[in-house]
């Protein structure tokens, strides 16, 4: 058995990993286009913003670890094609220029996706970068420790532009956000904690541009401005953070289903429409645990999870990923935020009878040491009071408890079995009514 795997980061490295440990005997080779394997961009916001210094440590694995388990791993090489009759793929090594063929009996397509660079003007000059390569990070952290660079432009207000943001200032850099949407993360929180979140980075002097769009930049070798619908603004440096593409364009032709986004449209065992080809991570879809739909969710828990379910079905066990959640979550300054399940909105546009409640309460005691406020909204059923999604924010204690609702959602609780779990209560945790009990109490 021959099993190769195409890109060696989170999907790739989880699925090889898996495999190897199933088929001992089975060969196992992961082509990468870079030069490192297993590497978490998760990290660079904090590497960047100077939160740490080593960026090894965003290396999970080493190549050295993988070659020892048994799978040849081969970095600076590129699969160019696929050609599912032959059962082949055509690879170029980057260093050398040269072309060969290697064929598979099992295949995964595990390329991940690049940042989206809109068409701005001028956006190839120097001091405009994405975030998604340790090379990125390394630039980048260069600027943000160059004293002269004084004020940043972010542009997009997603998650990566957010943590960036948080990255900047942390660097005591000025910056500036630039939205094109109306408000914060539109579409994976609901109003409510995008107007906290928009509040936050106001009140940490962040210029918050919301429902503007950039069309391009001034400058020769560097953008020195900032050009919008509505204005022009200096900057010492652009971060672009727009959302991210598939890398799926090498599979034209190949008869290899792809989403109107070009993401490989895979089953719950992680099989694209081909047999022998399965796919899992940022170039794929990802079945949704509460509508069973496929959808596209570029995030390095989804990616890792189907990525392992994959390595379970490359080596012949018939495992199903049970779906995901979307649950996510960030920090930004001063302030934690988290989600899970389906937003309002979302709820509406599945036509699903809902309804929602939105509290604020205490993340725990008064008279223990950093009581803070905690927001948590809850969207549930009109009719059976199931749980269908939850989001939650504070400064303090507040992601984590997003865990909880995701295991309820997936149990199928209600929110009256929300309001009377056995929460912990300990005066430093939480208060003897758990803001989620809460929450849970409230909603009728
Ligand atoms: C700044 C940042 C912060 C993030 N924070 C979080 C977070 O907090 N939580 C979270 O869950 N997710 C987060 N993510 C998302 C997460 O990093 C991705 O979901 C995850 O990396 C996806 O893994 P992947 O293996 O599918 O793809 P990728 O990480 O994109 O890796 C794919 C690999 O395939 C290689 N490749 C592509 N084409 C070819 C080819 N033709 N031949 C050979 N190799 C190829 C690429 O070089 C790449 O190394 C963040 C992402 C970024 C950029």
């Amino acid at each position: 058995m021959k099993i190769v795997i195409i890109g060696g980061i989170a999907a790739g490295t989880s699925a090889v990993a898996k495999a190897r440990r199933l088929l001992p005997d089975a060969q196992c080779i992961m082509y990468e286009k870079g030069e490192v394997v297993s590497f978490g961009s998760c990290g660079l916001p904090y590497f960047i913003g100077d939160f740490f210094n080593d960026e090894n440590e965003m290396i999970a694995r080493s190549i050295a670890a993988f070659e020892k388990s048994g799978v040849t791993v081969k970095t600076g090489h590129e699969v160019l094609s696929v050609d599912p009759e032959k059962k082949e793929i055509t690879v170029k090594n980057l260093a050398t220029g040269e072309i060969f063929t290697d064929n598979y009996d099992q295949l995964m397509i595990a390329t991940g996706s690049t940042p989206i660079m809109p068409p701005f003007t001028n956006r190839d000059l120097k001091n405009i970068s994405v975030v998604k390569t340790l090379s990125d990070g390394q630039k980048l952290k260069k600027y943000a420790e160059d004293e002269k660079i004084k004020d940043v432009t972010i542009i997009g207000g997603g998650s990566i532009g957010l943590e960036m943001a948080h990255a900047m200032q942390h660097q005591g850099k000025n910056v500036r956000m630039i939205q094109l949407e109306e408000r914060l993360l539109p579409d994976a929180f609901d109003h409510e904690i995008s107007e906290l979140m928009a509040d936050t980075l106001i009140n940490a002097g962040i210029d918050l541009h919301i429902k503007e769009t950039v069309v391009g930049f001034n400058g020769s070798v560097n953008a020195e401005s900032v050009i919008t619908n509505k204005g022009e603004y200096p900057t010492d440096l652009v971060i672009v953070a727009t959302g991210v593409r598939p890398n799926t364009a090498f599979l034209k032709d190949t008869g290899i289903e792809l989403d109107k986004n070009g993401a490989v449209i895979i089953n719950k065992r992680g099989q694209t429409n081909l047999e022998n080809i399965y796919s899992a991570g940022d170039c794929a879809t990802i079945p949704h645990f509460l509508t069973d739909e496929n959808i596209y969710v570029p995030l390095a828990t989804g990616a890792n999870k189907m990525g392992r379910i994959v390595g379970e079905n490359l080596a012949g066990n018939k495992k199903e990923y049970p779906g995901s959640l979307v649950t996510s979550g960030l920090k930004i300054l001063g302030m934690e935020a988290a989600r899970t399940g389906l937003t309002e909105q979302q709820a509406k546009e599945l036509n699903i009878p809902f309804k929602s409640v939105f509290i604020k309460d205490k993340n725990h005691t008064s008279y223990y040491p950093g009581q803070k406020d905690i927001y948590i909204k809850l969207i549930y059923h009109a009719d059976t009071k199931v749980l269908l999604g939850g989001q939650i924010a504070g400064e303090s204690d507040a992601v984590l408890r997003i865990d909880t609702l995701a295991a309820a959602i997936f149990a199928k609780m209600t929110t009256e079995d929300l309001g009377f779990l056995d929460l912990v209560y300990a005066p430093p945790f939480s208060r003897t009514w758990e803001a989620l009990n809460v929450a849970g109490n409230v909603a009728k």
